[in-house]
C-alpha cells in the first residue's frame, strides 16, 4: 500500500515523518510546497497524483473547508485509486459528516481522526489520535493510524463523532488556558512570581493542562513555541459554539471563551496560541492608562 499525506504544516509534516519512520511508502503534497516533506518521501505538486498512486490518503489541513477542497480535488481525476480517507485536521463535526458522504458515494471510506497533543505530542509518539467511522473502515485504516502514534483511541462508529470528542477536548484546553491567562495575570498585579504560582498550582486543585504544561514550557519560557496558532484555535472554539448554539445547549461560559480567542486571533493574527498570556496581561497597561 502506497499512503498519501497532504498538508505538511506544523503538525503534519510531524504525523507524515512518524508514517515514514514507521516504513510505509508515502506520496506526499501541500500547496506550501516541498520544503517539509519528510525524508524518504516523495512529494507531488498536485493532490491528483496523489490520488493516482494511493490506496489510502491522510490530511493534515486547516478546517473543513481546505479538507472538502483537498477531497474532491482527489476524486476529480477519474483515476484515483483512493480506497480510504483520513482526516486528521479539526474540521468539526458538519464538516466530516459531509466529506464521509462525498466519499461514500464513490465507494471511499472515510474515518475522522484529530488529534491533540501537540507537535511535541506527535514527534513523542505520545498524540492521542481520536478516530471514528465504520467498522469496515476502522479495520481498513487501522494499520496506517498505527503509522501516527502510539495512542490511538476509537470513539465510535460513525464519520463525526471524533470530530465531537475533538471540539470538546479544545474548548476544554481553550478555557483553561484563557482562564489561566487572567488568573496568573492577576497574580502578577498583586506581586506574585509567575514561577511561584505555577509551582503552588500544580499540587493544588487550580493546576489543568496551562499550567502544567504551557506555561512552564512556552510561557515562563518565553519560548511560545507550541507550534500551534491563535487562528486554529479561534476556529476550534468557533466549531464548539456553533455546534452547541445550533443545539440549543448552554454557551455562559463558551461565549466568554469564544470572544477572547477571537479578539486575540484578530489582533495577533497567526500568533503561537500560548502567547494569549502577554495578550491578556497587556489589559492591565491599557486600562491603567485610560484611567489616568
Ligand atoms: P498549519 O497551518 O501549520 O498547516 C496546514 C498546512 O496545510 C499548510 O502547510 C498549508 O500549506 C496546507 N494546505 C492548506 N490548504 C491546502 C490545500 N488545499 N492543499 C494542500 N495543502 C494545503 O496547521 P497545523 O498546525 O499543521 O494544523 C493542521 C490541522 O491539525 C488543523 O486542523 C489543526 O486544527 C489540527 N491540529 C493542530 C495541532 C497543532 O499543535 N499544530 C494540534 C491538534 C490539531
Amino acid at each position: 500500500v502506497t499512503v498519501g499525506f497532504i498538508g505538511l504544516g506544523n503538525m503534519g509534516a510531524a504525523l507524515a515523518a512518524n508514517l515514514s519512520a514507521a516504513g510505509e511508502s508515502l506520496v506526499v503534497a501541500d500547496l506550501a510546497g516541498p520544503a517539509r516533506a519528510p525524508a524518504g518521501s516523495v512529494f507531488v505538486a498536485d493532490v491528483g497524483v496523489v490520488a493516482a498512486q494511493c490506496e489510502v490518503v491522510v490530511c493534515s489541513l486547516p478546517d473543513g473547508k481546505a479538507s472538502a477542497t483537498v477531497v474532491r480535488g482527489l476524486l476529480a481525476g477519474g483515476d484515483h485509486i483512493v480506497e480510504a480517507v483520513i482526516d486528521t485536521s479539526t474540521t468539526g463535526p458538519r464538516a466530516a459528516r459531509v466529506i464521509s458522504d462525498e466519499l461514500e458515494m464513490e465507494g471511499i471510506a472515510y474515518v475522522d481522526a484529530p488529534v491533540s497533543g501537540g507537535v511535541a505530542g506527535a514527534r513523542a509518539r505520545t498524540l492521542a489520535v481520536m478516530y471514528s467511522g465504520t467498522d469496515a473502515a476502522c479495520s481498513r485504516v487501522e494499520p496506517v493510524l498505527e503509522g501516527l502514534s502510539d495512542n490511538r483511541k476509537r470513539v465510535g462508529n460513525r464519520a463525526g463523532l471524533a470530530q465531537a470528542m475533538k471540539l470538546v477536548n479544545n474548548f476544554l484546553a481553550a478555557t483553561a488556558m484563557a482562564a489561566t491567562s487572567e488568573a496568573i495575570a492577576f497574580g502578577m498585579e498583586a506581586g506574585l512570581e509567575m514561577a511561584t504560582m505555577l509551582d503552588v498550582l500544580n499540587t493544588s486543585s487550580g493546576h489543568n493542562t496551562a499550567t502544567d504544561e504551557k506555561f512552564p514550557n512556552h510561557v515562563l519560557t518565553e519560548r511560545y513555541a507550541s507550534g500551534f496558532s491563535n487562528l486554529l484555535m479561534a476556529k476550534d472554539v468557533g466549531l464548539y459554539i456553533g455546534e452547541m448554539r445550533e443545539a440549543g445547549g448552554p454557551v455562559d461560559i463558551g461565549e466568554a471563551v469564544d470572544v477572547l480567542w477571537r479578539r486575540f486571533a484578530a489582533e495577533e493574527a497567526g500568533a503561537d496560541f500560548t502567547r494569549i498570556f502577554p495578550f491578556v496581561r497587556a489589559e492591565f497597561d491599557s486600562r491603567g492608562e485610560s484611567i489616568t
